[in-house]
């Protein structure tokens, strides 16, 4: 199957490059018409995902296989997050801030721990796979916050940026464990619902030093 589609994909580029044939167009329709819908949406322009992904043939066939690459995802944002919270606590102000990143930095150490184990379980080595949505949200958090000048204004911009990192989290871990449930893995859920809480708690942290404290004080900052 493989081969032969690789085969029909050869063809279909082949018949495209010659130039010298008339209605070379409708010589590639023609040729659409007979294949399955599946070639058919193989000769149409792949989006840069598709091509990341693999041209022609899909990585993710199974809800088996797209729990596995959600779980590199996040593998890959939990880690990104080690390396990027030490920059956040050096820049906030506020010490409940700075000792609310702090803790959560060293939950989240734990929370790259417990994906360990359910790669483990999964009898999968652990491996992540690029997460642009995470690279995104903290490269956004370095542009707006390099850009703040009051340093209580700058503590406003840092709770929003550690929040928007812990409801990316709160989505995938939220999706695996959904996934989990359904594929019957138990063990899975327990460590993946312990982390998911403490995404939750965080958020939820967040919020109240915000409202009490660094909204107050970004407010009354000139
Ligand atoms: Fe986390
Ligand atoms: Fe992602
Ligand atoms: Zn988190």
């Amino acid at each position: 199957m493989v081969l032969a589609r690789g085969v029909s994909i050869a063809i279909l580029s082949h018949l495209a490059s010659i130039k010298s044939i008339p209605h070379r167009t409708e010589l590639v329709a023609e040729y659409l018409v007979d294949q399955s819908d599946r070639q058919i949406s193989a000769a149409k322009p792949q989006s840069k995902k598709g091509r990341a992904m693999g041209l022609f043939t899909k990585d993710i066939k199974t809800m088996d296989d797209l729990f596995m690459h959600t779980l590199q995802d996040i593998y890959y944002a939990e880690n990104k997050i080690i390396q990027s919270l030490p920059q956040m606590i050096d820049t906030a102000s506020n010490p409940q801030l700075k000792q609310g990143l702090k803790s959560h930095l060293g939950e989240t150490k734990n929370h790259v721990k417990r994906l360990e184990q359910v790669f483990k379980m999964q009898g999968q080595k652990p491996r992540s796979i690029d997460c642009p949505a995470i690279d995104g949200i903290v490269e956004e958090a370095e542009d707006v916050t390099g850009e703040v000048e009051d340093v209580d204004v700058l503590d406003a911009a840092i709770v929003a940026a550690a929040q928007a990192v812990e409801h990316y989290e709160i989505t995938r871990y939220g999706s695996l464990i959904a996934w989990a449930k359904q594929l019957g893995r138990a063990e899975c859920v327990s460590l993946l619902e312990q982390t998911l809480d403490e995404e939750k708690a965080a958020d939820k942290k967040l919020t109240a030093v915000a409202e009490s404290k660094v909204n107050p004080a970004a407010t009354r900052s000139p």
